[in-house]
């Protein structure tokens, strides 16, 4: 099974699809992670993607679809995976199909309005030593600076200050909202309410994975 997280910057994907690698041992694999460490370790990767992020603009296909080739060929993606942040257009949503044929998909777009992104990423925090995140909005204290995991110092992301979230906006409904009717045709397409408590978009997003693997293992069954 290949789940596929849609969905625009802060709609909670990531938050989403670490709790479905905890159920369901599906590996969640986060270009924008994965892109964010390449950054932190200043690799030539890093380097060449970093002014092109800190803008909030999409890196080139051929970098971001290389990427996703290597990492899910890696031993625990074999029973599946959920992508958080892939495919961000229709270009690598074919790509994927092509490195990664036959297998079953389903489709997650979790909505949410732009007014609540803005107020959401504005309010969005990372802890600088350990990573963990952070949201003053979702009972985290306003007034908190320090990270409660390991005391490190809770920062804004580069790319979620109030400018660059607006680009981010523009590029996520120009590039990436095509892939609504791309997945729909497909029939593998389920839209998700964002603007929920967790746990409620969670049990929303569980009724239709149990359902698609009861529908899989019917059919390997049968
Ligand atoms: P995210 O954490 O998913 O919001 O991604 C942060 C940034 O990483 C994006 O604004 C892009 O610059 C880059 N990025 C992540 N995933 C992709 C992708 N699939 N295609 C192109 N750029 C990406």
């Amino acid at each position: 099974m290949r789940v596929i997280l849609l969905g625009p910057p802060g709609s909670g994907k990531g938050t989403q699809g670490g709790m479905i690698e905890k159920e369901y041992g599906f590996p969640r694999i986060s270009t924008g992670d994965l892109l964010r460490n390449a950054v932190k370790k200043q690799t030539p990767l890093g380097k060449k993607v970093e002014g092109v992020m800190n803008k909030g603009e999409l890196v080139s296909d051929e970098i971001v679809v290389e990427i996703v080739r290597e990492r899910i060929d890696e031993p625990d993606c074999g029973n599946g995976y959920v992508l958080d942040g892939f495919p961000r257009n229709t270009g690598q949503a074919s790509a994927l199909k092509k490195m990664d044929p036959g297998r079953t998909e389903t489709v997650l777009d979790i909505h949410l309005d732009d007014e609540i992104v803005i107020e959401r990423l504005s309010a969005r925090r990372v802890c600088l030593g350990c990573g963990k995140p952070y949201n003053l909005l979702l009972g985290d204290s306003k007034e908190m600076d320090r990270c409660k995991k390991c005391g490190g110092k809770l920062v804004g992301r580069e790319d979620d200050r109030p400018d660059v979230i607006r680009e981010r906006l523009k590029v996520y409904h120009q590039e990436s909202e095509p892939l609504v009717n791309f997945y729909r045709k497909k029939g593998v397409y389920h839209e998700v309410e964002g603007d929920r408590p967790i746990l409620t978009v969670f049990e929303n997003i569980q009724v239709i994975l149990n359902k698609k693997l009861e529908n899989v293992s019917g059919r390997a069954e049968a």
